[in-house]
């Protein structure tokens, strides 16, 4: 990188430390480099402007250009102070009307009132250039930029920069951002650095990075600045997808798999056994996996499947593969509520394959527990079923062969090395990652860039749809007695409070008062309610959760534990409480607890009384579809993939600065398919013209992509 670019942010003319601190802070921006990386998050085309009899509140930012008409100086309470005898510390507002020959709107200032006063002279003409918005009825814009309508334009688009309330109270405006940015390109575009070789600008027809740090922040017109954008998009596509891949193919050289050959007796006797036929996508995931265990490398895959879609019969028969080969398997749950429902399951299946299956969870008693660490020992357990329990140090087997995660979002990196660090003879176990999270196509190929993806993008059959609906207070007796109606018809119903960490407390309140409330509405003993939630203890939530499974209770009031899993074919009603204020993710997988059964199920949205735009449109999308990959398409457009579930929790960061996952899937999987391309041609980035490849990836941001390695 050149120095020019290294430079301390504070020593860019016009900054200096006061304002360097605010950039630091603010908008982390620490060197001049960083600042000529901050794009406008967009642009405004100032060669517009609008009649003021045309502006309405919605617009987002116009320009017009009025005369001042009118100044007013008011006080806190509405009151004019007399123009004489100002004293400026009363005034709390200026209130300007501007006028042209369409109509006339106020403009308000309640910042630098003096210097507003001083320039906004009635009779004289400004562009004034702001947000409108609705104020008692009327359109009005409170702080405007204006200046003389000459020299106002700078270009024909104009950046828009991120800002805070911070900055433009530090004098930082958007302006002056602008000088900056131009000052800062003035001192780093003379010795900059092209961070892409000659022949990927030629091959993929990108304009070089002058021009495009140029442009991105001062576009002379909409087609260089598309220009511009594609480049940077591009780049940092291509680099991160680069950076993925290269490490696929280190780690597909060096890492041995612990060979799995045969399929076994265990296998074919379970899977005759299965009460109904394999989907076809489950019979192809299992193809995969067969493959990749019988190959001479680590298997390490993530498979996505919808809630209800059957990944545990393929964990089931996977572990039976590992099983006949000499190798014992593990599957971990992210809580006890589900290692026990997956255990009670899975014992089924393994009944007539004569492999012995046992529970290992935080709850397992002592004596009981050295008994399973002595079987795990000898090998005579073949398949162990768990919670965090089954990476505690005192665990050793015998000869783990694979190693299964159910909904691996939930535990860390550290967590999951610590699993794989008990492989037979040292060697990593092979690894099938499950989650019911579907994630985008676009976003699994970056944040599993390095991993094999398997979908079981197929349903049993059978299954009826979930009828969905959002309703609000005034439905909640019509809801209360469409739950009377589903339990007379021997049906079961969950009703799902919202528990967020910052609120806890008060969503605690939230739960115990929901819970009052349905059992008077359920009184017994005509009718059971049984309640979960992060506080009791497992015992507690085992008594319960039975009590529900085994249908001696007709409701379970619960905050989202069951979220995951918990499978009650019997359970026709999921009523989702202050709906609004889930992740559409959650809400997804909420609904997806419900429709397992023969008979019709719904789900129930509550909504409170105030509920944003963007609440509302993920409700109404739930209304809508039941297809989780499209709901997962939409929540990372409506979010932005960093927020997006099983992102966030895993503590997998992407930090794009101009492309977006969400919607530049094309360039991503164009960007994907030219670096596997170089690397086919030039695996360790060796040749001279592929120098500058080589000296990007060593920056640190590629180095800390390891997040992507699973196992
Ligand atoms: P997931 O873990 O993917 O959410 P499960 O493995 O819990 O789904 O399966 C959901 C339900 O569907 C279970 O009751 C299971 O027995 C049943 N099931 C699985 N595969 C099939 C199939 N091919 N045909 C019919 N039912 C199936
Ligand atoms: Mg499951």
């Amino acid at each position: 990188m050149s120095k020019a670019m290294e430079t301390d942010i504070q020593y860019l003319p016009g900054v200096g430390p006061r304002r360097a601190a605010l950039l630091r802070s603010e908008l982390a921006v620490a060197t001049v480099g960083d600042l000529v990386r901050l794009y406008p998050f967009r642009y405004i085309d100032r060669s517009t402007v609008q009649k003021i009899a045309d502006i309405h509140p919605d617009q987002s930012y116009v320009q017009i250009v009025g005369t001042v008409l009118k100044v007013r100086l008011l006080a806190k309470n509405g009151a004019e102070l007399p123009a004489d005898k100002l004293k400026y510390n009363l005034v709390n507002r200026l209130s300007a009307i501007i006028g042209d020959d369409s109509g006339e709107m106020e403009v308000v200032f309640f910042k630098g009132v003096k210097y507003m006063h001083s320039r906004l002279i009635p009779g004289h003409t400004f562009l004034f250039f702001g947000k409108p918005q609705a104020f008692n009825g009327r359109v009005n814009m409170v702080h405007p930029e204006f200046d003389a309508p000459d020299n106002a334009q700078a270009g024909v688009l104009t950046g828009v920069y991120t800002s805070t309330e911070k900055l433009k109270n530090g004098g930082i405006t958007g302006k002056l951002m602008c000088k900056l940015v131009a000052s800062a390109l003035d001192l780093v575009l003379p010795t900059l650095e092209e961070t892409l070789p000659d022949y990927i600008l030629k091959e993929k027809g990108l304009v070089p990075l002058s021009f495009a740090l140029r442009q991105i922040h001062f576009p002379v017109d909409q087609n260089a600045l598309a220009k511009a954008t594609y480049r940077l998009k591009f780049e940092e596509l291509f680099y991160l997808q680069l950076s993925l891949l290269k490490q696929k193919y280190i780690r597909s050289r060096n890492a041995v798999g612990l060979p799995m050959p045969r399929v076994g007796d265990a296998f074919n006797r379970c899977y005759r056994a299965l009460p109904y036929d394999l989907t076809g996508a489950q019979k192809r995931v299992i193809k995969e996996i067969r493959e990749d265990l019988k190959g001479g490398r680590q298997m390490n895959r993530l498979l996505q499947g919808d809630v209800g879609s059957g990944k545990t019969m393929v964990a089931v028969l996977s572990s039976l593969i590992a099983v006949a080969n000499g190798y014992q398997a593990c599957l971990m749950a992210p809580t006890e509520v589900l290692a026990n429902q997956h255990f009670a399951n899975i014992s089924k299946y393994l009944a007539p394959t004569g492999v012995k299956a046992a529970l290992l969870t935080g709850s397992t008693g002592v004596a009981a527990r050295r008994e399973i660490h002595a079987g795990l020992q000898d090998g005579s357990i073949g398949l162990i079923v768990g919670t965090h329990a089954l990476i505690e140090d005192t665990v050793v087997f015998k000869a783990l062969g694979l190693a299964i995660v159910d909904e691996q979002h939930r535990f860390g990196v550290d967590q999951r090395a610590k699993l794989w660090a008990k492989g037979a003879g040292g060697v990593a176990p092979h690894v099938l990652v499950m989650t019911a999270t579907p994630i985008p196509r676009t976003l699994a190929m970056t944040l599993y860039g390095d991993l094999d993806v398997s979908v079981i993008d197929e349903m049993p059959p059978g299954r009826k749809p979930v009828q969905t609906l959002c309703v609000g207070e005034n439905k909640r007796v019509a809801m209360y007695n469409f739950i009377r109606d589903e339990i007379a018809r021997g049906r079961q119903a969950f009703i799902v409070y919202p528990l967020i960490f910052e609120s806890e407390k008060l969503d605690y309140k939230n739960l115990e008062l929901g819970y009052e409330e349905v059992v008077k509405q359920f009184p017994e003993p005509k009718y059971q309610v049984a309640i979960v939630h992060g506080r009791q203890t497992a015992e507690e939530k085992k008594f319960f959760m039975d009590a529900f499974a085994a249908g001696r209770a007709n409701i379970l009031v619960s905050t989202t534990v069951i979220e995951v899993g918990v499978d009650v074919p019997n359970a026709s009603v999921m009523v989702i409480e202050s709906a609004e204020r889930f992740g559409l993710s959650q809400l997804h997988q909420l609904r997806g607890r419900v429709g397992r059964g023969a008979e019709r199920s719904y789900c129930i949205l509550m909504k409170g009384y105030k509920v944003s735009k963007e609440s509302q449109k993920r409700l109404d999308l739930m209304c809508a579809t039941e297809d989780g990959f499209q709901i997962a398409e939409e929540d990372m457009k409506m979010r932005g993939p960093g927020d997006l579930e099983g992102t966030q929790q895993s503590g997998l960061p992407i930090s794009l600065n101009i492309a977006s996952l969400a919607r530049d899937g094309i360039i991503l999987s164009d960007a994907r398919g030219y670096a596997a391309h170089i690397l086919d041609l030039d695996p360790a980035l060796e040749k001279p013209g592929n120098a500058v490849l080589a000296a990007e990836l060593r920056k640190d941001k590629y180095q800390q992509k390891d997040y992507s390695k699973i196992s």
